[in-house]
């Protein structure tokens, strides 16, 4: 059974998981689709980008100017912000981070991605939530991982509390890579390589060379739980943004003329 569902009300469409209608009153976690033309750009300029913000905060009935955007760059920064920081919000300010924790309410985190992971966090107890962008270079520096630890040791959450959900990016079947990347991997995750199916030969080459198949999805699911969160807190949308190609915006499809998803969480 799908644990999500699309909200298409004529402006946007929205993909919503199941598992936070109970939280309903607390907090909003949605991600865009390629629908009504909500994608962008990224490297466009700011107000144009802030033009494209138009639907969505319309949707979800938020002030497009205090959503928070960083400009991402595929590090493992992450960036804590308080009440300060979100008052003194001004668009875009954030740079060279790629994740946004926080528990100030009416904080509008948002992260772009096409094919990337995008990863959020919820922890309904200590009321905290994290926005994180995982590519797959941020997947090699274990942001994902990092998140948990900061919402572990900075926000005293109790992994056993923290909810996780995984958005739509490009699955194994579709992430092909060649001897460089391959060994990136291989050397960073020497140990989940001997248990896990974690790299796949295939017989498929590119005028690069001989190509693999990654399961980051697998890897990221895995360092979650390393770090304390249960199985059953993750909840994974299972879609491909390469097999959805209609739906959602891909790298990998669109090419250097790519737009991207917006995912979007807050607490109300
Ligand atoms: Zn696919």
């Amino acid at each position: 059974m799908k644990n999500y569902y699309i909200v298409d009300d004529g402006k946007t469409k929205l993909l919503k998981f199941n598992k936070l209608d109970e939280f309903n009153d607390k907090l909003e976690l949605a991600i865009s689709l390629k629908s009504y033309n909500n994608g962008f750009k990224y490297e466009i300029d700011k107000d144009v980008r802030l033009t494209k913000f138009d639907r969505i905060s319309q949707s979800l009935k938020i002030d497009k100017e205090q959503i928070i955007l960083p400009k991402q760059e595929h590090t493992d920064n992450i960036k804590i912000l308080d009440e300060k920081d979100i008052i003194n919000n001004k668009w875009n300010t954030i740079k060279d981070t790629d994740g946004l924790i926080t528990n100030v309410r009416k904080a509008f985190l948002a992260t772009t991605f096409a094919d990337c992971t995008p990863l959020f966090f919820y922890d309904p107890v200590k009321n905290v939530i994290a926005n994180i962008h995982s590519g797959w270079l941020g997947t090699t520096k274990k942001i994902g991982a990092k998140a948990v630890d900061m919402l572990i040791n900075k926000m005293e959450c109790n992994p056993k509390n923290i909810l996780c959900f995984i958005g739509p990016h490009i699955r194994k079947d579709h992430f092909l890579v060649n001897d460089d990347v391959k060994e990136i991997f291989e050397t960073t995750f020497k140990n989940l390589c001997k248990s896990y199916d974690i790299i796949e030969n295939t017989e498929l080459y590119n005028e690069r060379g001989k190509q693999y198949r990654i399961d980051t999805t697998l890897i990221n699911k895995i360092m979650l739980k390393e770090k304390g969160i249960l199985e059953e807190n993750i909840y994974d949308c299972d879609l491909c943004t390469v097999c959805n190609k209609d739906i959602f915006h891909s790298y990998r499809v669109e090419g250097k003329k790519y737009e991207v998803n917006t995912g979007i969480i807050y607490l109300k």
